[in-house]
């Protein structure tokens, strides 16, 4: 599977020296993608848990191809027919009443950071702060960096913003206690997702909504990986029956179209015209994409599959924990992770990756799934053969 000893041709162009494996991937069917020397992979990383209808989905194809031919772009300073469509349903299925559409789940967070502000700002007396979790992820623009609770970004790129306060996730006392009156919101995943797939409890967020009613905050939900449908259900703050005030989708939402969204309640719209924007926001392919990936969740069933899949790869996951020690194995729907026994989880992404199955390890010890939203029970059969052995491989 290797390229052999030259470079990629242009790796070196591209900026950060990132870790990649040696090869490149070149197109994708459904639930596999093939690289340059026609090797194909069972992708279960699924593009970080964002190709939710697998890859070249012909109506995501289709819905590209022809809103390509009708309109690609045309300045959000006009209003366009997919992106007004698909704030309406979103609208619909989320409960909540205005919507920004950008194009990354850090330009979404950006918006909510926002309106957070402002909310502090004009009814709050100047208050500005926000309190997250430790271990929270939110980003990679500086704001959004700042939200993050990753101790090793601290300071990373000089001052960072100021006005983020890290708390145990999960602890609402320490919550409870931390609102002072600089105070304006609460900002949480209701699944943290890069931390390895560490549920809230109901309790918690519950809890929350009750805290930033008594103080006046707002509670937003970041669902950029956890919504439309990742974990069986359209959010996971709305299967849990809380209502955020702003909410926040991304990955999944266009199916591998980068768009995402910033929803709020109506009397949290707090921007001027000029406050919000972007050159490629509200943008007509990419909210097209979107209706086309919300349309096929809808008329297929998809939560459904990603329900009863979960729980195939959950049985999967379980009988093989006790044979190779795999513990804590956590998540819903097709957001799911273990730990190892050992740090081992690159050299398994490695191992597996040998075997035609790619993998994600968001931490040494953990590893996550996050197939597309259409995986069929044959292959997760497969995921499960060729998991068990990368497993045994590893020794
Ligand atoms: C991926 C992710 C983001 C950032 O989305 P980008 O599209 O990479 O900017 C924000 N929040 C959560 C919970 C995420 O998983």
């Amino acid at each position: 599977m290797q390229t052999g000893n030259a470079p990629i041709e242009g790796s070196q162009c591209w900026m950060g020296g990132a870790a990649r494996p040696e090869l490149v991937m070149e197109r994708g069917e459904g639930c596999r993608l093939f690289d340059a020397e026609g090797n194909a992979y069972l992708d279960f990383v699924g593009g970080w848990a964002v190709n939710a209808l697998g890859h070249a989905h012909p109506a995501l194809t289709a819905a590209l191809k022809a809103q390509a031919e009708r309109l690609v772009h045309c300045s959000p300073g006009f209003w366009n027919r997919p992106a007004l469509e698909l704030a309406r349903l979103l609208c619909e299925l989320t409960g909540m009443e205005r919507v920004f559409l950008g194009c990354t789940g850090a330009e979404a967070n950006e918006c909510a950071i926002k309106l957070a502000r402002l909310h502090g700002k004009l009814r709050l007396g100047g208050a500005h702060r926000i309190l997250l979790s430790r271990e929270g992820f939110h980003g990679r623009t500086l704001a959004t960096m700042a939200a993050t609770g990753k101790e090793a970004w601290r300071g990373l790129f000089g001052p960072d913003l100021t006005g983020f306060v890290h708390l145990p996730y999960g602890d609402l006392a320490a919550f409870e206690a931390a609102v002072g009156p600089g105070t304006c919101a609460v900002m949480l995943e209701p699944i943290q997702g890069e931390a390895g797939v560490v549920p809230a409890t109901r309790e918690f967020l519950h809890g929350l909504r009750g805290l930033c009613d008594r103080h006046g905050l707002l509670l937003i939900a970041d669902e950029v990986q956890t919504g439309l449908g990742r974990t069986g259900s359209w959010t996971v703050t709305g299967s849990m029956g809380v209502r955020p005030d702003i909410l926040t989708l991304g990955k999944g939402l266009g199916g591998g179209v980068p768009v995402s969204a910033c929803l709020c309640r109506r009397e949290h719209d707090l921007f001027s015209p000029g406050d919000q924007g972007g050159t490629f926001t509200y943008h007509p392919l990419g909210a097209a994409a979107a209706l086309a990936v919300l349309g096929e969740i809808h008329s297929r069933d998809l939560l459904g599959n990603v329900r009863a899949r979960g729980e195939q790869i959950g049985q999967i996951l379980s009988d093989l924990a006790a044979r190779f020690g795999l513990r804590n194995l956590r998540g819903s729907g097709l957001l799911r992770a273990f730990d190892l026994p050992a740090p081992d989880g690159q050299a398994l992404v490695v191992q597996a990756r040998d075997e035609g199955l790619l993998l994600n390890s968001p931490r040494p010890c953990v590893i996550r799934l996050m197939p597309p939203l259409t995986v069929s029970g044959a292959e997760v059969e497969e995921f499960a053969g060729r998991l068990a052995r990368s497993l045994e491989a590893m020794g």
